[in-house]
């Protein structure tokens, strides 16, 4: 049996996982995070007249109780599934985005006319249209997240998300396929739609500025704090930058147990799509207590039965009551039927 196409196959997901320099998971991008983590850390303890030794700050950065926990494992799993078998899975299921750019170009062509080639020096065009393309991005991210909590058929994939009971930049990674599916296929109508407009707008296809396929813009955050988003190190941007920016504090108050921080902060780079529509919590300067982990202490919880199988029977029990609760049809009177 040749298993080369097999091992072909893993060997090039894992180098554009890990080696792509703009990939979601790349190894620059996690040390770039490591060494803020390290500065931050450092400048603390600082501050604080503590001495500033390597092993403690990692110590810190990495304490045995996150790095053991079960909830990792988990995000380790979940990690496997999405950068090796999502494809193979569900790559059928994906709404292509350059289908949705050529159709929203072509329908923008025929009811308001043809447009001319934009005059604006390609730099210009290009910064435009990456600047476009990134704010879909933010805006598909921010309305699959919030159907996501408040769909509870939708709720019940996303959970898995939730159930992390520690946090760490792997969990980045612990989302169901379904979750991601949904994920993607919105992401495909809103990016597909800025990029037609914007290719109807300058007259002709103008393409964005990427790292590896990726936004550049986007890559740059994720280079900033994204890892960072899932630590359990507190880096909180308050005042104007706290309504503009989803520090890594932003998203670890999503992730908290406190009902106070329900359903706040469902953006990913941006904290701008959560201001306008009323879902933003900006966190304090100082560090607050929080909690993670949906029902932490449920039977399965970090399994394969209990956040990858277990979603799909609790979304079909919601849909179930769902068709119970609905009205029986009304049944027309009999003068009616006759007439029909
Ligand atoms: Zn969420
Ligand atoms: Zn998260």
């Amino acid at each position: 049996m040749d298993f080369s196409p097999g091992i072909s196959y893993f060997l090039g997901q894992l180098g554009r996982a890990f080696l792509d320099p703009g990939s979601h998971a790349s190894l620059l991008s996690l040390a770039a995070a490591l060494f803020i983590a390290l500065a931050v850390v450092a400048a603390r303890r600082y501050r604080r007249g503590r001495r500033v030794r390597l092993r403690s700050l990692l110590r810190a950065l990495f304490p045995a109780h996150i790095v053991s926990s079960k909830s990792t494992l988990t995000d380790l799993g979940y990690f496997y599934f999405n950068v090796f078998l999502f494809g193979i899975v569900f790559g059928w299921a994906l709404l292509s985005y350059e289908l949705v750019s050529h159709g929203t170009a072509a329908l923008l062509k025929s009811t308001l006319g043809g447009s001319h080639p934009t005059m604006l020096p390609p730099l210009v065009a290009r910064s435009i249209i990456t600047i476009m393309l990134f704010l879909a991005y933010e805006l598909g991210y921010w309305l699959n997240h919030y159907l996501s909590h408040r769909i509870p058929f939708l709720w019940e994939f996303h959970k898995v998300h939730h159930s992390a009971t520690v946090l760490t930049p792997l969990t980045n990674f612990r989302v169901h396929p379904v979750y991601m599916c949904i994920f993607l296929n919105i992401l495909a109508v809103f990016i597909g739609t800025a990029n037609g407009v914007g290719d109807y707008i300058f007259g002709q296809a103008t393409h964005q500025y990427v790292l590896s396929e990726n936004n550049i813009i986007l890559v740059f955050f994720i280079y900033l704090y994204v890892h960072l988003q899932h630590t359990q190190l507190w880096i909180s941007f308050t005042g104007w930058l706290g309504h503009l920016f989803m520090s890594p504090a932003h998203h670890q108050i999503h992730h908290s147990r406190n009902p106070a921080h329900f359903n706040k902060n469902l953006g990913s780079c941006l904290a701008l799509w959560d201001w306008l529509f009323g879902t933003l919590y900006v966190p304090a300067a100082a560090p607050e207590k929080l909690e993670f982990g949906v029902e932490p202490d449920r039977p399965h919880a970090h399994t394969v039965r209990g956040e990858f199988l277990a979603p799909f029977g609790r979304a079909a029990a919601v849909l179930c009551k769902l068709i119970e609760r609905r009205p029986p049809p009304v049944s027309l009177p009999a003068a009616e039927h006759e007439r029909a």
